[in-house]
């Protein structure tokens, strides 16, 4: 336990820690816990798998557990507000696991199911909420949820929030909390909008970085097959009869997509769940303990309902599509190879999707191996322009048109790539100068007084939601 002990954390956490099996502090641990521990905000940029939870879990269960005070009604003393139901439940079930020992009190807040259990758990207040925007908005302005005595609040995902068109909604539930409080904001990317929001929000923040990709990606072995994309659901179907396929998440771009090609497994007598915004709260649950139970050995799920879940045992990652983030790329090949376990993680790519892969590697900093032993390689696609690693590769007759360096059907989101992607790097890797968002300016004099931190961001007014889509 010699990693923990030097957080000075109570002995009840300390052991709950050691039951959990941890016994070294991931980077992010490592940096962000004393600072929290000394009371300061924190910007983080990690994602999930970094052990980004118990970074902030561990040290807020030691202050509210030191400084015990019983929550005023309806009241929370520390808010983790997250994007999706799954985060939520995943988070709380984290700081029940740490804090099974202090008998501080929770409650979680999503949409998609009736308000009236949540409610209740309100009543009387409680030490953690932890919660999705959009519901905990609506319990706040009917008065079941307050907020003006919180002593904590994370924002976590904030990227994702931003892309999932909740930015509003956070700006309302921050307009409503108190000046005097310990605030940290955690992201993947920064993505102008994120800074400009940690500049009001945060008051003299430390900055901790750590991101996962170099030694995610290292562990996993990467191969892409060139489809045709009339071929990719054979090609999936194929994949699947393998028996090395012990447990396999497939990732599709659309909700529909996702639906289409479980529709089609089953047609082929392959057992397999969709996980998507469209699907209810209950559907998804059921999804996810299928899998986990190992009852059904394969998952289809789109980046934002698959973002955060954290399932042990993951052979296999299967992008049937090439997201066209490439930070949801390392997001999604993540899922395999947790917890030290190796790995595989197959990318189905066609015509239209070279150009992606293309970006995809650069970020990785390395090409990913080509699998040409199957039935449905095309050498057409790997030798395109955008498609050959050299770009200088020979034009063919009675083909495809040669690939435009960039796809010609514009992504859904076509400006979020360029907005939020960044090259994978550690702290480390970099000078500390340059790793701080230039937008938020440390003020000097410390972090113990905070003039007007949140004030100026309360009072900035709140902008309309942009044009996207949103799902709580
Ligand atoms: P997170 O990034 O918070 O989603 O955490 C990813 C996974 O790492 C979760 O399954 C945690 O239980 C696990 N985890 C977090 N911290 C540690 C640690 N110090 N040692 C081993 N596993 C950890």
């Amino acid at each position: 336990m010699t990693g923990f002990s030097s957080f000075d954390l109570l002995p009840p956490i300390l052991a709950a820690i050691e039951e959990a099996g941890y016994t070294t502090p991931t980077p992010i641990q490592e940096q962000a816990i004393p600072h929290l521990r000394e009371g300061r905000d924190l910007l983080g940029i990690a994602q999930t798998g970094t052990g980004k939870t118990a970074a902030f879990a561990l040290p807020i269960l030691d202050r509210l557990a030191r400084r015990r005070i019983r929550p005023g009604s309806r009241q929370a003393r520390a808010l983790i507000l997250t994007p999706t139901r799954e985060l939520a439940a995943q988070i709380d079930a984290s700081f029940a696991t740490y804090g099974q020992r202090l008998n501080l009190t929770r409650a979680v807040v999503y949409g998609g199911v009736g308000q009236y259990g949540q409610v209740k758990s309100m009543g009387r207040g409680v030490d953690i909420l932890t919660a999705t925007p959009g519901r905990l908005l609506d319990l706040m302005n009917q008065g079941f949820v307050k907020l003006d005595r919180l002593e904590i609040f994370v924002l976590d995902e904030a990227d994702r929030m931003l892309d999932m068109g909740f930015i509003h909604d956070i700006r309302m539930v921050i307009s409503h909390l108190p000046v005097e409080r310990q605030t940290l904001l955690f992201s993947a990317t920064m993505p102008k909008e994120i800074a400009h929001l940690a500049q009001g929000l945060l008051s003299d923040p430390e900055q901790v970085e750590t991101t996962p990709p170099a030694t995610t990606v290292e562990r996993v072995e990467q191969k892409v097959y060139f489809v045709e994309k009339g071929d990719k659901r054979a090609v999936l179907a194929h994949l699947l009869r393998q028996e090395s396929l012990t447990r396999a998440l497939v990732f599709t771009r659309t909700k529909h997509g996702a639906d289409k090609v479980v529709e089609d497994l089953q047609k082929r007598s392959i057992e397999a769940d969709a996980i998507h915004g469209n699907k209810s709260q209950g559907a998804r649950e059921r999804a996810l303990s299928r899998f986990r139970s190992g009852e059904s050995r394969v998952l289809v799920a789109t980046d934002i309902a698959a973002r955060g879940i954290d399932v042990s045992g993951i052979s296999h990652v299967i992008n049937f599509d090439l997201p066209n983030e490439p930070d949801n790329y390392v997001h999604r090949i993540g899922r395999t190879a947790r917890a030290g376990r190796e790995g595989v993680a197959i990318s189905l790519c066609d015509a239209t999707e070279v150009a992606f892969l293309r970006v995809i590697e650069r970020i990785i900093r390395i090409p990913i191996p080509v699998e040409t032993q199957h039935p449905y390689h095309s050498e057409l696609i790997a030798s395109s322009p955008a498609g050959s690693p050299q770009p200088a590769s020979p034009s063919r007759s009675g083909g495809r048109p040669s690939r435009p360096a960039r796809p010609s059907r514009p992504p859904r989101d076509a400006a979020a790539p360029e907005k939020t992607q960044r090259p994978p790097r550690t702290r480390s890797e970099q000078p500390k100068a340059e790793s701080a968002p230039r937008s938020v300016k440390p003020r000097p004099g410390g972090g113990a007084s905070r003039p007007g931190a949140t004030q100026g961001n309360a009072a900035r007014p709140a902008r309309a939601p942009m044009a996207r889509r949103r799902v709580d």
